[in-house]
C-alpha cells in the first residue's frame, strides 16, 4: 500500500479536528486532518502538488498531489469575512509547488483580532480512496519540515471528475444570497447532503460545473455573492435538500440551522464578535427592530437633609403612595404571575425593616432619598452575598421598589418604555416593573445582566418576546438609528445586518409564524415516530392559568404539576380548603387526561418565608424537596389530605428530590394512613422524581418500590455534574447534553424496564428539540414539557424515526463531552429540526 507524508503548512500548536469551534471543521464534514494555531506568517506546501483552487478572499487553498490526493489549507475561522484583507499569496491557481514552499503569508496580529480563531484547519478531502493512516503531529511545530500525517493509498482513482449531467434533472437557476458565496462551510454542508445520495450531483455555475460531491470541486466553482448556480441531480429530493441549504446560507456564524437553548453558542456568554453580540438564552425567538437603549435616568441625590420632620413626611407620604399603586396593580391583573410579582413587592415594601432603616438614617440628617437608597442598597447586597443565585436575582425587586418610591419622592418618572416603531429593548437590567411597562412595540429584549430563572426571564417567556442575557456591555455604548436581528436560536444580536440577513431573518420570521400555525392545529394529534412509536407529550403546570391551556395545547394531560408555586410569595402555607379548591379546579381542567401532582418541593432555590430553616451554606444540599415535607409533617399530612379528597380517575402522586429509600416508604406509610383515615379506597400511584444521584445509581432498587420514575433533568445535571443550576458563570456547562447525564437516564430507563415501570422526563430537556432524539431513542415514551413547546415538539416526533433515535443514543452515551453530543446531534438531526422552525 502506498503512503505519502504530509508536512506541516504553518509553525504552530497542533490542535485536534474535534476541538475546533465549527462543527463543519470539527464533525470532519469537509475533511479529515488537524488544526493548527499558527504562530509564524508563513504558509507552506505541505507536499509537492499543483494549486488546484484559491478562494476569492485568499484564506482557502486547495493543493492536488500525486494520486489526486486533495488537500486544504483553511487559515483561520470565518477568515471568508474579510475578503482578502490581511493575506499575501505567491501564488496562482495551476502553479506547481514544492514541498516546503513558501505559498504566501498572512498578517497574523489582524486575523487574530478579526476573525472568530486563528485555528486552521489542514485537512485531506474526503474521497474513497486514501485515508488518514497515522497522525504522527507533535503538539508544537516548530520547523515545516514536520510530518502531521500519513496519508494511506488503498485504491486506484476512479475518475471523480466525470459527470453526466445529461441523465440528470436540472433545478430552475438559485441565487446566492449570502455574500461570501459557497466558501467551505456551505460546500461541507452541500457535499455532506449530496454524498448522502448514489449517483451524481452536480453543481453549475455556467459554463463550469463541480461534482458537489467534492468541497474541493465545489470551491474551485468560485461561486460567490448573487452568482446563479443550477443543481443537477438523478432525483428531485436532492435538488430540493439543496436548494433548501443554499436558501439558508447566513453570512455571519453561517450556520443555517438554529442553535438551541443551552447550545454551545451559550459558552460565548458574554463575548462580542464585531457586530455579533452573543449572550444567554433567556427566551426563545427571532425579531426585528430598531434597537432601543435603555438609559438609566439618574437622580441628584442630596444627602444631607436641613428638615427631619419634612423629610419624615416625604418618606412615608411616598411609601403610602407606591403601596397604593402596587395594590392597585395586584387587583387589577388577572394574570396570576404579574400578580405574584407585584404582591411580592408589596410584601418587600410593607417589611417595616426598610422603614425602620430609613428613619433612622433621616435621624441622622439624611434626606429621605438618601435614606431610603441607602436601605435598598443594603438589602440588595444582602441578596448577593447569600451567593444563591436566585435570590441574587431578586435584588432587581428591590431596585423596582427603590424606582418606585424614588419616583414618589421626587416626582421625577423613572419608568415608562416607550417606541413608536418595533424596537428591540437593550439595557443593562430589566425589572419586573419594566417587563410590565412595556409597550407593544418591544419586540425583543437584551441585557448585559440577569438570570435565566429571574422574574424578567420567567415575564419574557410567558409574554413570548425573546430574551438574551450576559450580552457584553459595549452593547450600551451604541447610538444612533440601528437596526438589529435578536435571534435567540443561535443567541445573538446582529447589529449591523446586511440587507440579505434581514430578507432571510425576515424569511425566517414569516416561515416560523406559518409553521407554528401548522402546529397548532395539529397540536391535539398524536406524536407517533415515522416508524410507529407513540410518544405521549404531557405539560408541565404551575398555576390554575396554565391549566386553562390545556385543552388547547396538544398536552395529553400533566406531567408534572409543580404544587410549590402555590405556597410562595405569602405569608403563611394554603390551608387544606385552599389547596382543596385549586386542585379541583386543575382537575376539572385536566378532564379524563393523566394529572400528576408533585408535593411541595420548597426550600434550596425555592425558600418559603413562613417555614424557619437554619441557615446553610449551601442550600441546594440542604432540606429541600421531600426532605423538607418530611421536616414539617403537618404541611405534607394537610398536603396529602387536600390531594386525597380529589376525584380524579388518572391521578397519581410524585415526590420530589427524593434520596433514600426511607424518605419514600415514610410518604408511601403515610399515605396508606391517611387512606384510611379519610375513608379513600382510590388507589392512588405513589412515583418519585430522579433528580439525585443515588437514586440512579440505585434505581433498580428503587424500582421494585415506586410506581413510576420521572426524570428531573434540571436538579439531575447539577447534581451529576456539581454544577449550581442557577450560577450564571456556569450556565453553559450545566448541560443535560452530558454524556454523565444521559447514562443516568438510560440506567434509570433499564431499571424501569427491567420491573416494569412507566419513565419519563419532566425536567426542561424534555421541552427542548434538540435532545428529544435522544431521549427517544434511549427509551423515553413519555415527556412532560413547557406548554409553548408542546405543539412544535409533538410535529417534531412525527419527523422522527425511533430507529435512528436508538443509534444516536448509543452513540452519544459513550462520547466524552456535551459539546461532542452536540455536535453529533446538529449534524445528525439538525436538518429535521430545522424544517420544523423554519
Ligand atoms: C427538575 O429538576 O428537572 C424538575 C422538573 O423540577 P424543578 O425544575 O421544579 O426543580
Ligand atoms: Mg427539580
Amino acid at each position: 500500500m502506498k503512503k505519502i507524508s504530509l508536512y506541516s503548512p504553518f509553525i504552530g500548536a497542533v490542535v485536534k479536528l474535534e476541538q475546533v469551534p465549527d462543527l463543519v471543521f470539527a464533525d470532519k464534514l469537509v475533511g479529515d486532518g488537524v488544526a493548527i494555531e499558527p504562530f509564524d506568517c508563513h504558509i507552506y506546501a505541505p507536499l509537492d502538488s499543483v494549486v488546484k483552487s484559491i478562494h476569492n478572499s485568499l484564506h482557502a487553498i486547495t493543493l492536488l498531489a500525486d494520486d489526486n490526493i486533495e488537500v486544504l489549507l483553511h487559515i483561520g475561522l470565518d477568515t471568508v469575512e474579510l475578503a482578502g484583507k490581511g493575506f499575501e499569496l505567491d501564488i496562482k491557481v495551476g502553479d506547481k509547488v514544492k514541498r516546503g514552499q513558501i505559498l504566501g503569508k498572512f498578517d497574523l496580529d489582524l486575523v487574530a483580532r478579526q476573525a472568530k480563531s486563528l485555528l486552521s484547519p489542514v485537512l485531506i478531502m474526503h474521497n474513497g480512496h486514501y485515508h488518514i493512516e497515522e497522525i504522527t503531529a507533535p503538539s508544537i511545530i516548530t520547523t515545516a519540515n514536520t510530518v502531521l500525517f500519513t496519508i494511506a493509498i488503498t485504491a486506484s482513482q476512479a475518475d471523480t471528475n466525470q459527470t453526466q449531467v445529461e441523465r440528470l434533472i436540472a433545478s430552475t437557476p438559485i441565487k446566492i444570497r449570502n455574500l461570501h458565496g459557497i466558501h467551505a462551510r456551505p460546500a461541507a454542508l452541500i457535499s455532506n447532503e449530496a454524498n448522502k445520495y448514489v449517483g451524481s450531483v452536480v453543481i453549475e455555475k455556467s459554463p463550469h460545473r463541480a461534482n458537489a460531491k467534492s468541497v474541493v470541486e465545489l470551491l474551485s466553482l468560485a461561486v460567490n455573492h448573487d452568482d446563479e448556480v443550477i443543481i443537477h441531480a438523478a432525483n428531485k429530493q436532492i435538488i430540493t435538500a439543496i436548494t433548501d441549504i443554499l436558501n439558508q446560507l447566513h453570512d455571519e456564524n453561517n450556520q443555517p440551522l438554529p442553535m438551541l437553548n443551552n447550545s454551545s453558542t451559550d459558552a460565548l456568554m458574554g463575548e462580542v464578535i464585531k457586530h455579533n453580540y452573543m449572550g444567554m438564552v433567556a427566551a426563545h425567538g427571532i425579531t426585528i427592530g430598531k434597537l432601543l437603549i435603555k438609559q438609566n435616568v439618574t437622580l441628584d441625590i442630596t444627602e444631607t437633609a436641613t428638615d427631619i420632620d419634612a423629610e419624615h413626611a416625604l418618606l412615608v407620604k411616598a411609601l403610602k403612595q407606591v403601596e397604593q399603586e402596587l395594590e392597585q396593580i395586584v387587583a387589577q391583573h388577572s394574570d396570576k404571575l404579574v400578580k405574584d410579582i407585584f404582591a411580592t413587592h408589596l410584601a418587600l415594601l410593607r417589611d417595616t425593616t426598610l422603614l425602620d432603616g430609613a428613619i433612622q438614617l433621616i435621624n441622622q440628617h439624611k434626606t429621605a432619598l438618601y435614606a431610603f437608597k441607602q436601605v435598598i442598597d443594603d438589602k440588595a447586597a444582602l441578596l448577593i452575598q447569600s451567593h444563591n443565585q436566585l435570590l441574587a436575582e431578586r435584588q432587581a425587586d428591590f431596585h423596582d421598589i427603590y424606582k418606585r418610591v424614588a419616583s414618589a419622592i421626587s416626582g421625577v418618572s423613572l419608568a415608562g418604555i416607550n417606541s413608536a416603531t418595533p424596537a428591540i429593548l437593550v439595557a443593562h437590567e430589566l425589572t419586573p416593573l419594566d417587563m410590565l411597562n412595556l409597550t407593544p412595540n418591544i419586540v425583543g429584549l437584551v441585557t448585559v445582566t440577569g438570570g435565566t430563572t429571574s422574574h424578567v426571564a420567567i415575564l419574557a417567556r410567558a409574554k413570548q418576546i425573546p430574551l438574551l442575557i450576559g450580552v457584553h456591555a459595549d452593547i450600551l455604548k451604541l447610538t444612533g438609528d440601528i437596526d438589529a436581528i435578536l435571534d435567540t436560536y443561535q443567541a445573538t444580536l446582529n447589529t449591523q445586518p446586511s440587507v440579505a440577513d434581514m430578507a432571510t431573518a425576515e424569511d425566517n420570521i414569516r416561515k416560523q409564524r406559518n409553521k407554528q400555525q401548522l402546529h397548532q392545529q395539529a397540536a391535539s394529534a398524536a406524536a407517533v415516530t415515522t416508524d410507529g412509536v407513540e410518544i405521549k407529550c404531557l405539560a408541565n403546570i404551575a398555576s390554575i392559568d396554565d391549566a386553562k391551556q390545556l385543552a388547547s395545547c396538544g398536552a395529553s394531560g400533566v406531567g408534572l404539576f409543580r404544587t410549590e408555586f402555590m405556597y410562595m410569595h405569602r405569608e403563611f402555607a394554603p390551608t387544606i380548603l385552599e389547596q382543596q379548591q385549586i386542585y379541583t379546579q386543575i382537575a376539572q381542567l385536566t378532564g379524563n387526561a393523566p394529572l400528576v401532582m408533585r408535593t411541595l418541593d420548597g426550600g434550596g432555590d425555592k425558600p418559603l418565608s413562613y417555614l424557619a430553616q437554619a441557615p446553610s451554606s449551601n442550600v441546594l444540599l440542604g432540606v429541600r424537596g421531600i426532605r423538607l415535607s418530611l421536616a414539617n409533617r403537618q404541611l405534607l399530612i394537610e398536603q396529602l389530605t387536600a390531594i386525597l379528597a380529589l376525584e380524579h380517575k388518572q391521578l397519581k402522586i410524585m415526590l420530589p428530590m427524593i434520596t433514600t429509600l426511607d424518605e419514600y416508604r415514610s410518604v408511601k406509610q403515610l399515605l396508606a394512613e391517611l387512606s384510611m383515615v379519610h375513608n379513600s379506597s382510590a388507589k392512588i400511584e405513589l412515583g418519585i422524581m430522579v433528580e439525585v444521584p443515588a437514586v440512579v445509581l440505585q434505581s433498580e432498587i428503587f424500582a421494585k418500590e415506586v410506581d413510576f420514575f420521572s426524570i428531573g433533568t434540571n436538579d439531575l445535571s447539577q447534581y451529576v455534574l456539581a454544577m449550581d443550576r442557577e450560577n450564571i458563570a456556569l450556565a453553559a456547562q450545566v448541560d443535560y447534553l452530558h454524556p454523565a447525564l444521559l447514562k443516568s437516564i438510560q440506567l434509570v430507563v433499564n431499571a424501569a424496564v427491567k420491573y416494569n415501570r412507566t419513565v419519563s422526563v419532566c425536567g426542561m430537556m424534555a421541552s427542548e428539540q434538540l435532545a428529544l432524539p435522544l431521549l427517544i431513542g434511549l427509551g423515553i415514551t413519555e415527556l412532560s414539557m413547557d406548554i409553548p413547546a408542546i405543539a412544535a415538539n409533538k410535529a417534531l416526533i412525527r419527523r422522527l424515526e425511533l430507529n435512528q433515535c436508538k443509534q444516536a443514543a448509543l452513540q452519544c452515551v459513550n462520547f466524552a463531552t456535551a459539546a461532542e453530543v452536540r455536535a453529533y446531534l446538529m449534524h445528525n438531526f439538525s436538518h429535521i429540526i430545522s424544517e420544523g422552525l423554519v
